[in-house]
């Protein structure tokens, strides 16, 4: 199989392409604007790889997609606090940029498997969100956080459209709130920037005071990355067309926490790190409440709960995750500690 992933430096392609290489015997044709986050993955033969920009070279996005067999558009803004303070640049590069991918696909029946999101369901009252059921509840226009679950929610929908009218067959899945090692850059996790595990691991090793935004009430079932490349592959693979039009979410519902518990968590995973010489340094962190205006401006609106069903990952993929909260996020600092320990080296710094 020759799989072509669009975003494939990104947090789920950079995995997705080592775990595919590594288990299977498809060739992976991957764009993307950097390759930090490769690794020896670019060496493999089997890894077909061109630095570029979505927006740009569009003619080798073509000609793969018409040689390829399936086609991942990985490449999106995911931070909330862009979708807040650049809901243009959302648009653009979420929503423009994957339909004229989806377009050409179509155009060479090619098989998309797309990334929606969890947020599509916004502020859904369901106690697990369901696929096929449940509603989508958005806050109003004036709210940009809003943006990339509408832009997501479209694409959806127009792949839905196209299966319909069309018989084009498309698989989309759902990620609930992935973690794990490259998941954000700790470097560029300022404020709001990154996604709140990485923002909280960041904190800690920049000594700034853990920010718990209206308290950290809300939960999130946080899923490790392994979890999630491994459904994903199966759906990929798409034994006797299973996935063929099918909407799955990817996410573990064991693993419900609320942001404050998350916090905790993180703080003592830093106190026993074998790496982290002083334990003072996770000690001395503060954690402080602060409201979403402070934190993210007006245009902000938060999800109370996200809750996934994941009753058709198990009846069509036999899939279930099996990484609890502490494992998943013990493995993830244990990444972003030895990359920073590594990094202060180069500078002459040492961890406090
Ligand atoms: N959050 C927080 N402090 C931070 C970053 C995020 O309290 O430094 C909260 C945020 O308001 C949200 C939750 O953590 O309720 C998860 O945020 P994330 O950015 O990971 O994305 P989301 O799950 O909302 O898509």
């Amino acid at each position: 199989m020759k799989v072509l992933i669009l975003g494939v430096n990104g947090f789920i392609g950079s995995h997705l392409s080592e775990r595919i290489l590594r288990e299977k015997d498809w060739d992976v044709y991957g764009l993307d604007i950097g390759f930090d986050k490769l690794g020896t993955v670019i060496k493999n033969p089997r890894f077909h790889f061109v630095e570029g920009d979505i927006t740009i070279n569009r003619e080798w996005i073509e000609y793969n997609i018409k040689k390829c067999d399936v086609v991942l558009p990985l490449v999106a803004i995911a931070t909330p606090a862009t979708y807040v303070k650049n809901p243009l640049r959302v648009f653009e590069l979420d929503f423009e940029a994957n339909l004229a991918v989806i377009k050409s696909a179509v155009k060479y029946n090619t098989r998309v498997v797309f990334p929606s999101t969890s947020e599509v369901y916004g502020m859904c009252t369901d106690e697990v969100f369901d696929e096929d059921k449940s509603n989508f509840i958005l806050g109003p226009t004036s709210k940009q956080r809003w943006i990339y679950s509408c832009c997501k929610q479209l694409l959806d929908r127009v792949l839905w459209a196209y299966g319909f009218e069309r018989n084009f067959h498309f698989s989309i899945f759902r990620p609930y709130n992935w973690v794990g090692p490259r998941l954000d850059s700790i470097a560029a996790s300022k404020e709001g920037s990154s996604r709140v595990v990485t923002q909280f691991i960041g904190n800690i090793l920049r000594d700034e005071p853990i920010k718990l935004v209206n308290g950290g009430h809300q939960k999130r079932c946080f899923l490790y990355i392994d979890d999630g490349i491994d459904c994903l592959i199966r759906i990929i693979e798409n034994k006797n067309d299973a996935c063929n039009k099918q909407i799955i979410n990817i996410g573990n519902p064991k693993n419900n926490i609320t942001i404050k518990e998350l916090a905790v968590r993180i703080k003592k995973i830093f106190e026993k790190h074998p790496l982290v010489k002083s334990k003072r340094l996770a000690r001395k962190v503060r954690i402080e409440d602060v409201s979403q205006d402070q934190f993210y401006g007006e245009g902000y609106q938060d999800v109370t709960f996200r809750v996934p069903s994941i009753k058709k990952a198990k009846a069509l993929l036999g899939w279930a995750p099996r990484y609890d909260v502490d494992t998943a996020l013990t493995r993830t600092i244990d990444h972003y500690v030895k990359e920073y320990l590594e990094n202060s080296k180069r500078c002459g710094k040492e961890l406090r």
